[in-house]
């Protein structure tokens, strides 16, 4: 039988995490105003950048390279600035992702737009994908060979929009993008180097909790680390880091 969540915790989950992403946590009056060239730092995409992009989303969208590709109803390129200081990469696309074919649309999209906003950004400022870009049956866990057939999409992304910093959401992004065993809470809150392949330059990786995982293990310390890491990204950027919050 199926597990429906239950409905009061989801709602009182939703309004908890909202209360401390972008009220309690960092009160709008303490968030310096950002000037738009503070969140771009005047990056502009290139045309040429710009159409490989939808290229390669539009390559996704034929792709047929593992069998996901037969069972997707869309699959999800990612989105979002193509000169983007922070690309956030998750796992893969979830029922709502794959009914619309956008990445974090559904639940867990919600708390990520939160965590963006408490960040003084809007989802237009960053880019948003997934190491995988068609929806695993039942959302099982992405197979070993599905990631290998589609990690070279998000390899030439992250070289189109050659990010100041990958932000990795989770222990599949943060293990298939630093080619580590090591778990999720091993790598996290600290900067790490995504190696983009010999003689190019690597990027700087910051690892933190899925927000599908913060949405399961709520707890005021797990909040608390991902707004930690997320301060880290903020200040490695130069961008303001907002104060205050929750004691
Ligand atoms: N979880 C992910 O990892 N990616 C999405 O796009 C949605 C949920």
């Amino acid at each position: 039988m199926q597990n429906h969540p239950d409905i009061n915790k989801v709602v009182r989950q939703h309004a908890e995490m909202a209360e401390f992403f972008s009220g309690g946590l960092t009160p709008k009056t303490n968030t310096p105003a950002m000037q738009p060239e503070q969140q771009t730092a005047n990056r502009i995409a290139s045309p040429e950048t710009i159409k490989e992009l939808e290229e390669i989303a539009e390559q996704t969208r034929q792709c047929r390279k593992c069998d996901l590709g037969s069972l997707r109803t869309n699959a999800v390129p990612g989105e979002g600035n193509s000169a983007a200081r922070i690309m956030f990469v998750g796992e893969g696309p979830g029922a709502d992702e794959d009914a619309q074919g956008r990445p974090f649309v559904g639940r867990a999209g919600q708390l990520l737009d939160k965590i963006v906003a408490a960040c003084g950004l809007k989802r237009e400022d960053v880019w948003i994908g997934n190491i995988i870009k068609c929806r695993p049956p039942n959302n099982r866990d992405p197979k070993p060979e599905e990631i290998i057939a589609c990690l070279p999409y998000l390899q030439r992304q992250i070289e189109l929009i050659d990010p100041e910093i990958i932000v990795a959401l989770g222990a599949h992004a943060a293990k298939t993008l630093l080619d580590t065993p090591k778990p999720i809470g091993q790598l996290r809150g600290i900067f790490h180097e995504y190696q983009p392949g010999l003689g190019k330059k690597p990027v700087k990786l910051m690892a933190t909790f899925h927000p599908a995982y913060l949405l399961r293990n709520y707890s005021a310390e797990n909040r608390r680390r991902v707004w930690e890491d997320m301060k880290k990204v903020l200040a490695e950027l130069g961008l303001p880091v907002p104060q205050g919050g929750k004691k």
